[in-house]
């Protein structure tokens, strides 16, 4: 089956082009499809939303279907809608599914006529902070808008299926201002794989109270959910939250290329690129689709070097005024200025501009500069190595929500007259 999901919706704000490449996975490559059970590791996504169900408890959750080839859409929303004819009901990833748009909701808390709509987040938030999702200047905060506006599309679609509740929408995330009040919160929830390989969370407490206080922070979003549905709030300044859900549902079903212009930064970190996996030799890069379709660069076109791997190159004007490699680039395009005693940022770019433009594959030292800083250190040298750890749920009572822990560290001593002493190391084993 096929609908325009949350995921999808969040795609497809970023470059509607990328919409019609995921459709098209068997031809086109993806660089971002790596391991999902490392992804998830990583972020501790699924670990939080295990933890986030029991500040909810009683819910009714609604599975994956064991054949996940044939997903149906309609019988998981067929199955919230049986448990939404309680008065009252918890209900853990509802489905929702109307005019090919499906979503479902990490919880879901119905009261009557009243639906708490709870999208629950790894990522952290300062509640104490009064400017988190619109700043000052009354606009979103940039790295809120994908979170929010995904956040819009499922008030928009349970609204549809339900249109005589009320919908009140939440994010739930980590709070940086909480301590952990117990030891070991973190390993309590196991990341593990089940026998048909899907992520899922092992938990290894015996009783809630085992948790202690909660860190997670509820903040209601209805302002700025009706503020992106009123089309006060738009991603793109052409294209407002309706007329986003049509387009990207259009793409969806119809599965054409919609020719979205380009943008610097989109493009720059694209992950419709080919690399040198198995799959990226194998299939087509969605990248030069567009590059070929929108400026007609041809095979020799992509093999000179472009602006898109300019080191920490952000003004995407230069884009507009078609200047897309760097043959084409001028010291005055990067606002080339020279910094006293130090490598300017622009200084670094050109640096590296000059160089690809002039295959000149030799190292850049600044000698003159490395000798002046090494002839202010001051004998033994300490040389210190360590490792740390940011995770959302802490390890430690009194630690915070992504506060950093170093569990390893090696440190050596190199000596006026050349002896290199090994003079400790430490590695946590402890497994709380
Ligand atoms: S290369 Fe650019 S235009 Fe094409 S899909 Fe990626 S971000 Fe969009």
């Amino acid at each position: 089956m096929k609908a325009l999901s949350k995921s999808r919706f969040k795609q497809g704000l970023e470059c509607p082009n990328k919409l019609y490449f995921s459709n098209n996975k068997q031809v086109f490559h993806n660089v971002k499809n790596e391991d999902p059970f490392l992804q998830a590791l990583a972020s501790g996504g699924f670990q939080v939303e295990e933890y986030a169900r029991l500040q909810y408890p009683g819910g009714v959750l609604i599975e994956d279907p064991e054949d996940r080839e044939n997903y149906d859409y309609q019988d998981l929303a067929n199955q919230t809608s049986e448990l939404l004819k309680q008065e009252n009901v918890v209900i853990y990833e509802a489905a929702f599914y109307i005019d090919d748009l499906f979503i479902r909701t990490d919880v879901l808390v119905k009261k009557g006529t009243h639906i708490q709509l709870i999208e629950v987040k790894a990522k952290s938030i300062d509640s104490s902070q009064p400017y988190n999702f619109v700043g000052k200047s009354k606009k979103i905060v940039s790295s809120w808008k994908p979170y929010l506006f995904d956040l819009a599309f499922q008030v928009y679609v349970a609204q549809c299926c339900l249109p005589d509740y009320t919908i009140t929408p939440y994010l739930c995330l980590v709070d940086k201002t909480k301590s952990a009040t117990v030891d070991g919160l973190n390993q309590f929830f196991r990341v593990s794989k089940d026998s048909n390989s899907r992520t899922g969370v092992t938990t290894t407490f015996k009783e809630v109270g085992q948790l202690g206080a909660n860190i997670l922070h509820q903040e209601n979003l209805s302002e700025v959910v009706s503020k992106i549905h009123n089309g006060d709030y738009k991603y793109y300044d052409n294209l407002n939250f309706h007329e986003a859900v049509k387009l990207l549902s259009e793409i969806r079903m119809q599965n054409y290329y919609p020719n979205w212009p380009a943008q610097f930064s989109a493009c720059k970190k694209c992950e419709f690129k080919k690399d040198d996996s198995e799959d990226g030799k194998k299939k087509q890069s969605g990248f030069e689709h567009c590059f070929k379709t929108q400026y007609h660069w041809t095979e020799q076109d992509f093999k000179k070097s472009n602006i898109f791997n300019v080191w920490d190159l952000k003004d995407p004007k230069l884009m507009q005024q078609g200047l897309l490699f760097k043959s084409q680039l001028t010291p005055e395009d990067i606002k080339y200025k020279e910094a006293a005693g130090k490598l300017d940022r622009t200084e670094r770019q050109w640096l590296q501009i000059e160089k690809e433009r002039d295959n000149d594959f030799t190292e850049f030292i600044d000698i003159e500069g490395l000798k002046a800083e090494m002839n202010t250190w001051v004998y033994p040298l300490h040389f210190i190595d360590f490792e740390t750890s940011t995770v959302p749920l802490p390890f430690h009572t009194g630690r915070k929500p992504y506060e950093q822990i170093a569990f390893q560290f090696s440190h050596h001593i190199y000596h006026e007259d050349g002896r290199i002493e090994h003079a400790n190391e430490y590695i946590n084993t402890h497994r709380r």
